[in-house]
């Protein structure tokens, strides 16, 4: 099989600490349901013969899967962690040297599941295939899916629910949470050790730098700003952005309670468990702060021994990420209205349409969509609306306006996962249809494309009966 003899596990050669060496949970009767045909060729990975090793039945010869350790602030609270339901087979190199780690999300009970059972429904499986599939296309770095596994067995949720499966595929699962457990439980050169493995993974060209810490501090702040910008910039929720759920690396991680939002109203909040808006739509800049800062208490001790110096290096730091994010979001909003050469004003013309937007409640995407491609003859009616066309037409003219609304279509998306289309296509897909299922992946895997597609994918949301609400992946 294509994985035998080709897994390498580098983690294993951290302290002991870090992680459990254990195999996955065999499964009675795995079934391929969803398979990543263009991520596969991308690692040249091959569908044959994988099944049983993706279900985590078997394992590939040579692997040394490990379930990592990692603790975390979960809605404020500080928590020990760990992989509670999935196994790092290992890491993959392609053919151009890329290095991911394959990883299985619901593959069995480990140390860290505490009372949980160490598995994954297929519907929540699903949810995570799609929506990091619609984001990596929608070009914002992210874990991505490879598979989708049935097992065949059920699990015990509120009702009776079909287990699954799903392959993740990340740059690392390093968290800042792997960090906390490293600051909380272990000895400062065990935090050193992880500190310079992650260094050297992903951030390799500051590795020699004097002050290195401090810069690898500054680089995964730097990140997470750029990351938190396309977020907000595309009107994505992450919906529970524990310091757990923060990557090192600077991608997007766990796929849980998130959604899309349909309406512009900055205060939106799906998931069921955020009953204090914790982790609302505009909230994730500063959260993102917020976690940083726990990341900052975590490596202090390696940016100075003086701690007073360590904490001063940290803050100056700290206090550049809201201008970071500021800018990174005004660069991509500027773009998004056709904006390239910047000017004075062109501030408002964001914020001003952006409040228009909130008071006439309209749809976040379709805003930019019909802006992009000048059919705006639904917004005309709104008095607001016009004046700021006007003033928008204007500023154009001296862009060139073929030009902006060329620039236009690759910052604003024709679709999303909205939040109606995956319900029903998760729903069809747990009746064992996955036509709609594989169509959407299909859609909003090239969000930048194809104008052309069926209305249905493009068109305002109806209006939902009762607001939209996301659960925890169970
Ligand atoms: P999350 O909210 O998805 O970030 O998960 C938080 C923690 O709960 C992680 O340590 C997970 O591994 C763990 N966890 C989630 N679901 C399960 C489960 N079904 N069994 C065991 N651990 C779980
Ligand atoms: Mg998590
Ligand atoms: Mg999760």
């Amino acid at each position: 099989m294509d994985l035998d003899g080709k897994l390498h596990n580098s983690y294993t050669a951290l302290p002991e600490a870090f992680y459990t060496k254990m195999e996955p949970n065999p499964v009675s009767e795995p079934k391929m349901v969803k398979w990543n045909e263009k991520l596969a060729a991308h690692l040249g990975i091959q569908q044959e013969g994988v099944l049983d090793t993706l279900a985590g039945s078997t394992f590939p010869q040579g692997a040394s899967p490990i379930a990592q350790a990692y603790a975390g602030h979960q809605f404020g609270n500080f928590t020990m962690l760990g992989d509670g339901r999935a196994i790092l087979l290992g890491e993959w190199q392609n053919q151009s040297g890329e290095k991911v780690d394959i990883q299985l999300k619901g593959a069995g009970r480990t140390p860290y599941s505490r009372g949980g059972d160490g598995r994954a429904a297929l519907g929540p499986m699903l949810r995570e295939y799609v929506i990091s599939e619609a984001m990596h296309g929608l070009g914002i770095p992210t874990t991505r899916s490879l598979a989708v596994v049935a097992t065949g067995e059920p699990i015990y949720r509120e009702t009776e629910l079909p287990g699954a499966v799903l392959t993740r595929i990340a740059a690392s699962h390093i968290r800042v949470g792997t960090f906390e457990y490293a600051r909380r439980f272990c000895s400062e050169l065990e935090l050193k050790a992880l500190a310079d493995y992650s260094i050297k993974r992903h951030y390799p060209e500051i590795a020699d730098q004097p002050d290195t810490y401090v810069q690898f501090f500054q680089a995964v702040v730097e990140r997470q700003a750029a990351l938190l910008a396309k977020w907000v910039s595309v009107g994505f929720i992450h919906g529970v952005m524990n310091t757990d759920n923060m990557t090192i690396s600077g991608e997007t991680i766990d796929y849980g309670p998130c959604a899309f939002l349909d309406r512009y109203e900055p205060m939106t909040v799906y998931s069921s468990i955020d009953v204090q808006g914790r982790y609302a739509y505009a909230n994730q800049p500063p959260i993102a702060a917020w976690n940083l800062a726990r990341f900052a208490e975590a490596v202090l001790p390696l940016f100075d021994e003086v701690p007073e110096k360590a904490v001063k290096k940290a803050e100056d730091i700290l206090r550049e990420f809201p201008r970071l994010y500021r800018k990174s979001w005004l660069d991509i909003m500027y773009r998004k209205i056709g904006i390239v050469n910047v000017r004075d004003g062109d501030e408002a013309l964001v914020e001003d349409l952006l409040e228009w937007m909130e008071q006439a409640e309209v749809d976040y995407t379709n805003t930019f969509r019909a802006l992009t491609t000048g059919d705006t003859a639904s917004m005309e009616q709104a008095e607001g609306f016009r004046s700021w066309k006007e003033r928008w037409e204007d500023r154009m003219a001296s862009e060139g306006i073929k030009a902006a609304h060329e620039m236009m279509r690759s910052f604003n998306p024709n679709v999303i996962p909205r939040n109606h289309l995956v319900e029903e296509a998760l729903e069809a897909a747990g009746n064992g249809d996955y036509t709609l299922f594989n169509r959407l992946c299909e859609i909003v895997s090239d969000p930048y494309g194809d104008t052309s597609i069926d209305p249905k994918y493009t068109e305002d949301p109806p209006e939902p009966e009762e607001p939209f609400q996301t659960f925890c992946g169970t």
